[in-house]
């Protein structure tokens, strides 16, 4: 007998679900998309990964796979490494990670042996939890060391990271941030890796779209690995991405299938194979750079309301607002409950040596690359950062939330999603 439901909406059979989506577009919407990792994806992104892709089984490789009926997924997933290679100039691509996480796993496996010494970013200084911190599988398994930022300049100190790779001789050097405003030199750091016989890694999640765009410089040439999500600037679906040269193509292949997945999400690799595709139009490097001037125009009009900006400002597509000048008592915790209520969505962020725990913080990171999708220029940031400042001001009062609520619902109306 036929799946009785297998042709029915999704209203017909959960109405519950459809519901929450429903509520759930709405609520992007209506809001201010601020937080640094976060995107609007195209339609045609949503088509491919809500297709019919997801029923198959594809374990394996294109012209190699361990199921029958993969046809139209060999072209895909080519399409997909094909696209992936020619974004970033490089000569090999693996398109399988089904996140940035994966992608950092499979890396591991491939450069590492258990309790090996890797020297990366400080999470508490704007690293990543895959970069060694003690609950995560990179800090179980893995002898860390880290580097953090200079508590002065609040950049990278590239003498300290040269020193610390000396005296600990890692075998991966890790590089790239998911907190950190300015510029990485991944040149220097590939010198660093090289001197000490060290393999590198640049996980390039949040800046993959700077990086494509040419606006960033890139790791490819200066890095053994190079590891990214796909959603985030590069704004396609979720997932993750590894690239690296011929020589260590088949290592890495090996460690993401079968070494640490089994069958690839292909409908989520053909959504990766359409983002890169749309990556490879001239209006993405436009897109890219409008991140990154709004990024600056956000960062200036929050200055200009007495806000510190960490570092001093920004080179990308993110800043860290250290709250302590403008609002003493005011955690990373209250500020982002605060702007959700007032329609801004923000994360709480440690800001480099921190008092407060990673629960309270005393930073707020935002980001630009969705704004930036949904059309907002530099004029509005101005305007974001005064609705924001209003937000703060209130100190969690609701009425005055409610106000400026109303103010970022116009906001929304005028730079629709849909449609
Ligand atoms: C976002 C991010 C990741 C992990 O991505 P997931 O898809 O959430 O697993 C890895 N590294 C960095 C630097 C990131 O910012």
């Amino acid at each position: 007998m036929k799946h009785t439901l297998l042709n029915h909406s999704l209203a017909e059979v959960d109405s519950k679900i459809a519901a929450l989506i429903h509520a759930e577009e709405e609520r992007q919407e209506s809001t201010l998309e601020l937080i640094a990792s976060e995107n609007h994806v195209s339609r045609a992104v949503r088509e491919a990964v809500g297709s019919v892709l997801t029923n198959k089984y594809a374990e394996g490789y294109p012209g190699k796979r361990y199921y029958g009926g993969c046809v139209h997924y060999d072209v895909i997933e080519d399409l997909a490494r094909e696209r992936a290679k020619q974004m970033f100039g490089c000569a090999h691509a693996n398109v399988q990670p089904h996140c940035g996480a994966n992608a950092n796993t499979a890396v591991f496996l491939a450069a590492l042996k258990p309790g090996d010494t890797i020297l990366s970013l400080d999470l508490a200084h704007g690293g990543h939890l895959t970069h060694g911190l003690k609950v995560n599988f990179s800090g179980a398994y893995f002898n860390v060391v880290h580097y953090g930022v200079d508590r002065k300049t609040e950049r990278f100190d590239m003498a300290e990271v040269r020193r610390l790779a000396r005296e600990h001789k890692p075998k991966l050097v890790i590089c790239g941030a998911s907190a950190y405003p300015r510029t990485i030199d991944f040149a220097a750091f590939g010198e660093i890796a090289r001197e000490v016989g060290a393999l590198m890694l640049a996980d390039v999640a949040h800046i993959a779209g700077l990086i494509v765009a040419g606006i960033h410089p890139s790791s490819i040439g200066h890095a053994t690995f190079t590891t990214t999500t796909t959603h985030k600037t590069l704004r396609g679906p979720r997932g993750g991405l590894i690239l690296c040269d011929a020589e260590h193509g088949p290592l890495v292949d090996k460690w993401v299938f079968p070494g640490s997945q089994g069958g690839p999400l292909m409908h989520v690799i053909a959504g990766k194979a359409v983002a890169f595709g749309e990556a490879l139009r001239p209006e993405f490097k436009e897109y890219q750079k409008q991140i990154v001037v709004n990024a600056r125009a956000l960062a200036e009009a929050l200055a200009a309301r007495g806000y510190r900006l960490v570092s001093g400002g920004t080179d990308n597509h993110l800043m860290l607002v250290d709250l302590r000048p403008a609002f003493a008592d005011v955690t990373g915790k209250d500020a982002e409950a605060w702007l959700e209520q007032a329609g801004m969505i923000t994360n709480k962020n440690m800001i480099p040596f921190d008092e407060r725990k990673p629960t309270q913080t005393s930073g707020l990171r935002l980001g630009t690359p969705a704004l930036t999708t949904r059309g907002l220029g530099p004029a509005e940031m101005s305007r974001v950062a005064e609705l924001l400042h209003a937000a703060l001001s209130t100190r969690g009062e609701a009425l005055g939330l409610q106000r400026v609520r109303e103010e970022v619902r116009e906001m929304c109306k005028q730079f629709p999603l849909a449609g």
